[in-house]
Protein backbone atom coordinates (compact mmCIF):
# COMPACT_ATOMS: atom_id res chain seq x y z
CA UNK A 1 0.00 0.00 0.00
CA UNK A 2 1.41 3.70 -1.34
CA UNK A 3 1.04 6.12 1.65
CA UNK A 4 -0.22 9.50 0.74
CA UNK A 5 0.76 12.39 2.63
CA UNK A 6 -2.75 13.38 3.08
CA UNK A 7 -3.19 10.11 4.90
CA UNK A 8 -0.38 11.79 7.76
CA UNK A 9 -3.02 12.16 10.52
CA UNK A 10 -3.74 8.82 10.52
CA UNK A 11 -0.37 7.49 11.90
CA UNK A 12 -1.44 7.65 15.41
CA UNK A 13 -3.84 4.42 14.43
CA UNK A 14 -0.79 2.24 12.82
CA UNK A 15 1.50 -0.18 14.84
CA UNK A 16 5.28 -0.89 14.30
CA UNK A 17 4.95 -4.13 13.23
CA UNK A 18 2.00 -2.89 10.44
CA UNK A 19 4.23 0.07 8.65
CA UNK A 20 7.86 -1.43 8.94
CA UNK A 21 7.52 -4.35 6.49
CA UNK A 22 6.43 -0.95 4.20
CA UNK A 23 9.89 1.54 5.11
CA UNK A 24 12.83 1.51 2.87
CA UNK A 25 15.47 -0.80 3.78
CA UNK A 26 17.79 1.88 4.80
CA UNK A 27 14.97 3.59 6.83
CA UNK A 28 13.66 0.42 8.35
CA UNK A 29 17.40 -1.03 9.56
CA UNK A 30 18.07 2.63 11.09
CA UNK A 31 15.13 2.62 13.36
CA UNK A 32 15.21 -0.52 13.85
CA UNK A 33 18.51 -0.22 15.34
CA UNK A 34 17.53 2.31 17.87
CA UNK A 35 14.48 1.01 19.01
CA UNK A 36 16.72 -2.44 19.73
CA UNK A 37 19.20 -0.06 21.43
CA UNK A 38 17.09 2.80 22.96
CA UNK A 39 19.81 4.99 22.14
CA UNK A 40 20.25 7.55 19.45
CA UNK A 41 24.33 6.69 19.40
CA UNK A 42 23.92 3.67 17.41
CA UNK A 43 23.21 5.85 14.13
CA UNK A 44 25.50 7.07 11.89
CA UNK A 45 25.14 10.34 11.09
CA UNK A 46 24.24 9.75 7.50
CA UNK A 47 21.38 8.11 8.98
CA UNK A 48 20.74 10.86 11.14
CA UNK A 49 20.63 13.15 8.01
CA UNK A 50 18.49 10.43 5.85
CA UNK A 51 15.90 10.45 8.83
CA UNK A 52 16.00 14.11 8.68
CA UNK A 53 14.78 14.21 4.89
CA UNK A 54 12.75 10.77 4.56
CA UNK A 55 9.70 12.90 3.05
CA UNK A 56 11.70 14.36 0.21
CA UNK A 57 10.98 13.92 -3.38
CA UNK A 58 12.78 10.26 -3.72
CA UNK A 59 11.86 9.18 -1.14
CA UNK A 60 9.19 5.84 -0.02
CA UNK A 61 5.84 7.10 1.13
CA UNK A 62 5.59 5.40 4.29
CA UNK A 63 9.32 6.22 5.90
CA UNK A 64 7.63 9.48 7.60
CA UNK A 65 5.04 7.78 8.95
CA UNK A 66 8.01 4.81 10.18
CA UNK A 67 9.55 7.56 11.54
CA UNK A 68 7.02 8.87 13.53
CA UNK A 69 5.90 5.57 15.00
CA UNK A 70 9.24 4.50 15.79
CA UNK A 71 9.35 7.27 17.81
CA UNK A 72 5.94 7.19 19.13
CA UNK A 73 7.05 3.23 20.18
CA UNK A 74 10.35 4.52 21.68
CA UNK A 75 8.68 7.02 23.62
CA UNK A 76 6.96 4.47 25.33
CA UNK A 77 9.78 2.01 25.65
CA UNK A 78 11.66 4.62 27.16
CA UNK A 79 9.17 7.25 29.41
CA UNK A 80 5.78 4.92 29.28
CA UNK A 81 2.63 6.98 29.08
CA UNK A 82 2.73 10.04 31.47
CA UNK A 83 2.07 12.92 29.60
CA UNK A 84 3.49 15.93 32.26
CA UNK A 85 2.82 19.72 32.29
CA UNK A 86 3.96 22.19 34.67
CA UNK A 87 1.54 24.69 36.53
CA UNK A 88 3.65 28.26 35.97
CA UNK A 89 3.27 31.91 35.06
CA UNK A 90 4.95 33.11 32.02
CA UNK A 91 6.38 36.69 32.64
CA UNK A 92 7.63 39.05 29.98
CA UNK A 93 9.03 41.81 31.66
CA UNK A 94 9.15 44.53 29.48
CA UNK A 95 8.94 44.75 25.58
CA UNK A 96 11.40 47.44 25.47
CA UNK A 97 14.48 45.42 23.16
CA UNK A 98 17.71 47.06 21.13
CA UNK A 99 18.49 43.27 19.47
CA UNK A 100 15.93 43.67 16.20
CA UNK A 101 15.30 39.86 16.07
CA UNK A 102 13.69 39.69 12.64
CA UNK A 103 11.53 36.56 13.79
CA UNK A 104 10.56 38.54 16.92
CA UNK A 105 7.16 40.20 16.83
CA UNK A 106 6.94 40.89 20.53
CA UNK A 107 9.70 43.38 20.88
CA UNK A 108 9.28 47.19 20.86
CA UNK A 109 11.70 50.53 20.61
CA UNK A 110 11.74 52.76 23.36
CA UNK A 111 9.58 55.41 22.50
CA UNK A 112 6.76 52.92 20.57
CA UNK A 113 3.66 53.75 22.56
CA UNK A 114 2.82 50.36 23.69
CA UNK A 115 5.78 49.69 25.62
CA UNK A 116 5.96 48.41 28.91
CA UNK A 117 8.13 47.60 31.51
CA UNK A 118 7.40 45.66 34.89
CA UNK A 119 8.67 47.24 38.24
CA UNK A 120 10.19 44.76 40.71
CA UNK A 121 7.11 45.20 42.83
CA UNK A 122 5.12 43.98 40.32
CA UNK A 123 7.09 40.96 39.68
CA UNK A 124 6.95 39.88 43.34
CA UNK A 125 3.12 40.34 42.74
CA UNK A 126 2.70 38.47 39.54
CA UNK A 127 4.47 35.43 41.31
CA UNK A 128 2.57 35.82 44.28
CA UNK A 129 -0.89 35.52 42.77
CA UNK A 130 0.85 32.75 40.42
CA UNK A 131 1.39 31.02 43.82
CA UNK A 132 -1.76 31.34 44.88
CA UNK A 133 -3.95 29.62 42.45
CA UNK A 134 -1.29 26.66 42.51
CA UNK A 135 1.55 27.46 40.48
CA UNK A 136 5.17 26.30 40.74
CA UNK A 137 7.35 28.04 38.70
CA UNK A 138 7.90 31.14 37.03
CA UNK A 139 9.15 31.64 33.78
CA UNK A 140 10.93 35.12 33.09
CA UNK A 141 12.31 36.59 30.48
CA UNK A 142 11.91 39.99 28.34
CA UNK A 143 13.36 42.65 25.89
CA UNK A 144 16.44 43.61 26.40
CA UNK A 145 16.18 47.41 27.29
CA UNK A 146 19.46 49.51 26.81
CA UNK A 147 20.40 50.89 29.98
CA UNK A 148 19.22 48.37 31.96
CA UNK A 149 20.42 48.75 35.94
CA UNK A 150 23.69 46.47 35.79
CA UNK A 151 22.12 44.11 38.63
CA UNK A 152 18.45 44.17 37.54
CA UNK A 153 18.05 40.77 36.56
CA UNK A 154 19.58 39.54 40.19
CA UNK A 155 17.10 42.11 41.26
CA UNK A 156 14.30 40.48 40.00
CA UNK A 157 15.08 36.73 41.66
CA UNK A 158 15.40 39.17 45.02
CA UNK A 159 11.97 40.58 44.25
CA UNK A 160 10.39 37.11 43.26
CA UNK A 161 12.18 35.26 45.47
CA UNK A 162 10.96 37.65 48.67
CA UNK A 163 7.42 37.66 47.68
CA UNK A 164 7.20 33.71 47.43
CA UNK A 165 10.68 31.78 48.88
CA UNK A 166 9.14 28.43 47.40
CA UNK A 167 8.48 29.31 43.54
CA UNK A 168 10.76 28.14 41.08
CA UNK A 169 12.36 30.43 38.82
CA UNK A 170 13.17 29.77 35.36
CA UNK A 171 14.77 32.54 33.82
CA UNK A 172 16.85 34.84 31.58
CA UNK A 173 17.76 33.52 27.96
CA UNK A 174 21.44 32.87 27.56
CA UNK A 175 20.95 36.50 25.58
CA UNK A 176 19.82 37.97 28.53
CA UNK A 177 22.95 36.33 30.41
CA UNK A 178 25.65 37.65 27.99
CA UNK A 179 23.68 41.26 28.72
CA UNK A 180 23.92 40.72 32.39
CA UNK A 181 27.80 40.19 31.99
CA UNK A 182 28.32 43.06 29.83
CA UNK A 183 26.33 45.25 32.39
CA UNK A 184 27.83 44.42 35.44
CA UNK A 185 31.49 43.63 33.79
CA UNK A 186 31.47 40.07 35.93
CA UNK A 187 32.90 36.81 34.49
CA UNK A 188 30.27 34.88 32.75
CA UNK A 189 30.62 32.23 35.36
CA UNK A 190 30.46 34.89 38.63
CA UNK A 191 27.72 36.63 36.64
CA UNK A 192 25.78 32.87 36.81
CA UNK A 193 26.79 32.12 40.12
CA UNK A 194 25.79 35.40 42.02
CA UNK A 195 22.04 34.73 39.85
CA UNK A 196 22.31 31.07 41.32
CA UNK A 197 22.91 32.27 44.90
CA UNK A 198 20.16 35.09 44.41
CA UNK A 199 17.34 32.06 43.37
CA UNK A 200 17.58 31.37 39.73
CA UNK A 201 16.92 27.47 39.76
CA UNK A 202 16.67 26.53 35.84
CA UNK A 203 17.93 28.63 33.06
CA UNK A 204 15.38 28.39 29.42
CA UNK A 205 17.50 26.88 26.42
CA UNK A 206 16.22 29.90 24.38
CA UNK A 207 18.03 32.25 22.11
CA UNK A 208 19.14 29.20 20.87
CA UNK A 209 16.98 29.40 17.03
CA UNK A 210 19.01 27.54 14.69
CA UNK A 211 22.60 26.92 16.26
CA UNK A 212 24.64 27.94 13.20
CA UNK A 213 26.24 31.22 12.63
CA UNK A 214 25.14 31.61 8.67
CA UNK A 215 21.29 30.95 10.09
CA UNK A 216 21.49 33.34 12.40
CA UNK A 217 22.90 36.30 10.75
CA UNK A 218 19.67 36.54 8.56
CA UNK A 219 17.31 35.66 11.62
CA UNK A 220 19.28 38.39 13.79
CA UNK A 221 22.31 40.60 13.26
CA UNK A 222 22.80 41.24 17.15
CA UNK A 223 22.42 37.62 18.50
CA UNK A 224 24.69 36.04 20.82
CA UNK A 225 26.86 33.37 18.49
CA UNK A 226 26.90 29.58 18.67
CA UNK A 227 30.20 30.09 20.63
CA UNK A 228 28.59 32.34 23.15
CA UNK A 229 24.79 30.46 23.68
CA UNK A 230 27.23 26.86 24.40
CA UNK A 231 29.55 28.86 26.56
CA UNK A 232 26.27 30.19 28.58
CA UNK A 233 24.78 26.74 28.80
CA UNK A 234 28.00 25.12 29.50
CA UNK A 235 29.10 27.31 31.81
CA UNK A 236 25.40 27.31 33.94
CA UNK A 237 25.46 23.50 34.12
CA UNK A 238 29.08 23.56 35.99
CA UNK A 239 27.86 26.03 38.27
CA UNK A 240 24.92 23.84 38.96
CA UNK A 241 21.98 25.31 36.78
CA UNK A 242 20.50 22.88 34.89
CA UNK A 243 18.60 24.45 31.57
CA UNK A 244 16.56 22.94 28.73
CA UNK A 245 17.16 23.37 25.03
CA UNK A 246 15.68 24.69 22.06
CA UNK A 247 14.93 24.96 18.67
CA UNK A 248 13.19 27.41 16.38
CA UNK A 249 12.25 25.36 12.94
CA UNK A 250 9.95 26.00 10.17
CA UNK A 251 11.57 29.67 8.43
CA UNK A 252 14.81 29.49 6.43
CA UNK A 253 16.33 26.36 7.94
CA UNK A 254 16.80 22.70 6.58
CA UNK A 255 16.05 19.31 8.00
CA UNK A 256 19.95 18.93 8.17
CA UNK A 257 19.78 22.25 10.40
CA UNK A 258 17.88 19.93 13.01
CA UNK A 259 20.09 16.98 12.69
CA UNK A 260 22.96 19.41 13.41
CA UNK A 261 22.17 20.97 17.04
CA UNK A 262 20.46 17.02 17.91
CA UNK A 263 23.70 16.29 17.74
CA UNK A 264 25.49 19.19 19.84
CA UNK A 265 22.31 18.98 22.61
CA UNK A 266 23.80 15.17 22.71
CA UNK A 267 27.14 15.62 22.78
CA UNK A 268 26.60 18.67 25.77
CA UNK A 269 24.17 16.79 27.50
CA UNK A 270 26.76 13.79 27.43
CA UNK A 271 29.59 16.04 28.80
CA UNK A 272 27.59 18.05 31.58
CA UNK A 273 24.48 15.76 31.99
CA UNK A 274 22.14 19.28 32.71
CA UNK A 275 19.01 19.44 30.03
CA UNK A 276 15.92 18.85 31.64
CA UNK A 277 14.72 18.58 28.12
CA UNK A 278 14.40 18.95 24.08
CA UNK A 279 11.80 22.14 23.23
CA UNK A 280 11.05 22.27 19.01
CA UNK A 281 9.40 25.84 18.92
CA UNK A 282 7.51 26.27 15.17
CA UNK A 283 8.58 29.71 13.84
CA UNK A 284 5.23 31.78 13.88
CA UNK A 285 5.53 34.01 10.78
CA UNK A 286 2.56 36.08 10.57
CA UNK A 287 3.57 39.95 12.29
CA UNK A 288 7.44 39.09 11.39
CA UNK A 289 9.93 40.63 9.55
CA UNK A 290 11.62 37.98 8.63
CA UNK A 291 8.44 36.69 6.72
CA UNK A 292 7.36 39.98 5.57
CA UNK A 293 11.07 40.48 3.83
CA UNK A 294 10.77 37.14 2.10
CA UNK A 295 13.53 35.60 4.36
CA UNK A 296 11.18 32.77 5.33
CA UNK A 297 8.42 30.30 4.74
CA UNK A 298 5.09 30.87 5.80
CA UNK A 299 5.87 28.64 9.48
CA UNK A 300 6.28 24.90 9.51
CA UNK A 301 4.15 22.36 7.51
CA UNK A 302 2.04 19.33 9.26
CA UNK A 303 5.11 17.21 7.48
CA UNK A 304 7.76 19.57 9.68
CA UNK A 305 5.97 19.88 13.20
CA UNK A 306 5.35 15.97 13.30
CA UNK A 307 9.06 15.07 11.95
CA UNK A 308 11.13 16.97 14.42
CA UNK A 309 9.21 16.40 17.73
CA UNK A 310 9.77 12.77 16.27
CA UNK A 311 13.23 12.97 15.10
CA UNK A 312 13.60 14.55 18.74
CA UNK A 313 13.01 11.41 19.96
CA UNK A 314 15.07 9.01 18.13
CA UNK A 315 17.97 10.99 18.05
CA UNK A 316 18.29 11.92 21.72
CA UNK A 317 17.21 8.79 22.75
CA UNK A 318 19.82 7.47 25.58
CA UNK A 319 20.35 11.12 26.36
CA UNK A 320 17.60 13.75 26.68
CA UNK A 321 14.81 11.92 27.80
CA UNK A 322 11.93 14.47 27.72
CA UNK A 323 10.56 15.76 24.14
CA UNK A 324 7.88 18.94 24.84
CA UNK A 325 5.15 19.93 22.56
CA UNK A 326 4.78 24.23 22.55
CA UNK A 327 0.96 24.28 22.91
CA UNK A 328 1.11 28.26 22.46
CA UNK A 329 2.82 27.80 19.12
CA UNK A 330 0.42 24.53 17.76
CA UNK A 331 -3.32 24.30 18.05
CA UNK A 332 -4.67 21.68 20.23
CA UNK A 333 -5.24 18.90 17.64
CA UNK A 334 -1.40 19.25 16.52
CA UNK A 335 -0.25 19.50 19.95
CA UNK A 336 -1.72 16.14 20.48
CA UNK A 337 -0.70 14.84 17.01
CA UNK A 338 2.85 15.51 18.39
CA UNK A 339 2.62 14.34 21.51
CA UNK A 340 2.15 10.93 19.11
CA UNK A 341 5.20 11.26 17.68
CA UNK A 342 7.55 10.84 20.32
CA UNK A 343 6.39 13.93 22.96
CA UNK A 344 5.78 13.00 26.56
CA UNK A 345 5.46 16.66 28.39
CA UNK A 346 2.78 19.20 27.25
CA UNK A 347 5.10 22.51 29.09
CA UNK A 348 3.56 25.04 31.25
CA UNK A 349 0.30 26.73 31.68
CA UNK A 350 1.83 30.16 31.44
CA UNK A 351 -1.33 32.36 32.39
CA UNK A 352 0.08 35.01 30.21
CA UNK A 353 1.99 34.42 27.27
CA UNK A 354 2.53 37.12 24.73
CA UNK A 355 6.01 36.31 22.53
CA UNK A 356 3.78 34.02 20.27
CA UNK A 357 0.25 35.80 20.73
CA UNK A 358 2.49 39.12 18.99
CA UNK A 359 3.59 36.66 16.36
CA UNK A 360 0.53 35.71 15.35
CA UNK A 361 -0.32 32.67 17.19
CA UNK A 362 -3.74 31.50 17.66
CA UNK A 363 -3.75 29.34 20.41
CA UNK A 364 -4.32 31.43 23.46
CA UNK A 365 -2.57 32.73 26.91
CA UNK A 366 -3.15 30.24 28.93
CA UNK A 367 -3.97 26.45 28.61
CA UNK A 368 -5.65 25.16 32.53
CA UNK A 369 -4.55 22.18 34.15
CA UNK A 370 -8.15 20.98 33.24
CA UNK A 371 -7.94 21.91 29.99
CA UNK A 372 -3.92 19.70 29.75
CA UNK A 373 -5.91 16.86 31.42
CA UNK A 374 -8.69 16.30 29.61
CA UNK A 375 -6.47 16.56 26.21
CA UNK A 376 -3.67 14.15 27.41
CA UNK A 377 -6.92 11.77 28.19
CA UNK A 378 -8.10 12.33 24.82
CA UNK A 379 -5.36 10.58 23.25
CA UNK A 380 -5.58 7.59 25.99
CA UNK A 381 -2.32 9.15 28.00
CA UNK A 382 -2.28 9.77 31.71
CA UNK A 383 -1.87 13.26 32.85
CA UNK A 384 0.69 14.17 35.75
CA UNK A 385 1.79 18.08 37.13
CA UNK A 386 5.51 17.58 37.15
CA UNK A 387 7.69 20.37 38.80
CA UNK A 388 10.44 22.15 36.83
CA UNK A 389 13.03 19.29 37.05
CA UNK A 390 10.81 16.38 36.37
CA UNK A 391 12.01 15.08 39.71
CA UNK A 392 8.56 15.11 41.52
CA UNK A 393 5.22 14.11 39.16
CA UNK A 394 1.62 13.93 40.40
CA UNK A 395 -1.08 12.20 38.51
CA UNK A 396 -3.96 14.14 37.87
CA UNK A 397 -7.41 13.26 37.19
CA UNK A 398 -10.21 15.63 36.36
CA UNK A 399 -12.68 15.75 39.62
CA UNK A 400 -15.35 13.73 37.13
CA UNK A 401 -13.33 10.93 36.81
CA UNK A 402 -12.38 9.78 40.45
CA UNK A 403 -9.90 7.11 40.37
CA UNK A 404 -7.49 5.91 43.15
CA UNK A 405 -4.61 7.12 41.09
CA UNK A 406 -5.89 10.61 41.04
CA UNK A 407 -3.00 12.22 43.98
CA UNK A 408 -1.12 9.14 43.31
CA UNK A 409 2.75 10.46 43.80
CA UNK A 410 5.48 8.54 42.06
CA UNK A 411 8.97 8.44 41.63
CA UNK A 412 10.57 10.20 38.60
CA UNK A 413 13.47 9.26 36.68
CA UNK A 414 15.36 12.21 35.12
CA UNK A 415 18.57 12.52 33.18
CA UNK A 416 20.23 15.02 34.74
CA UNK A 417 22.80 14.55 36.57
CA UNK A 418 22.14 13.64 40.51
CA UNK A 419 24.18 17.08 40.84
CA UNK A 420 21.03 19.04 39.85
CA UNK A 421 19.14 17.52 42.06
S1 LIG B 1 13.71 37.65 20.40
FE1 LIG B 1 14.31 38.60 22.36
S2 LIG B 1 16.26 39.56 21.91
FE2 LIG B 1 15.28 39.21 19.92
S3 LIG B 1 14.14 41.11 19.48
FE3 LIG B 1 12.71 39.70 20.50
S4 LIG B 1 12.82 40.27 22.65
FE4 LIG B 1 14.65 41.15 21.66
Amino acid sequence: MAWQASELEQFPALTWEQIAPQASVATRSALERVLETQDGACLTDEERHALANCDGPNCNGADLFALLVAADTLRRDLVGNIVTYVVNRNINFTNICFVGCKFCAFSRGPRQADTYFHSLEDMGRKAKEAWDVGATEVCIQGGLPRDLPPFYYRDILRAVKKAVPGMHIHAFSPMEIVYGVELTGMTLRDYLMMLRDNGLDTLPGTAAEILDDEVRHVLSRNKVSVAQWQEVIRTAHACGIPSTSTIMYGHCETPDHWVRQLSLYRQIQSETGGFTEFVPLGFVHQNTLLFQQGLARTGPTLNEHLKIHALARILLAGSIRNVQVSWVKLNRKLSQLCLQAGANDYGGTLMEENISREAGATAGEYTSPEDFQAMILEIGRIPAERNTKYSRLQIKLPVEAPSPEASLEIASESTLAPEFA
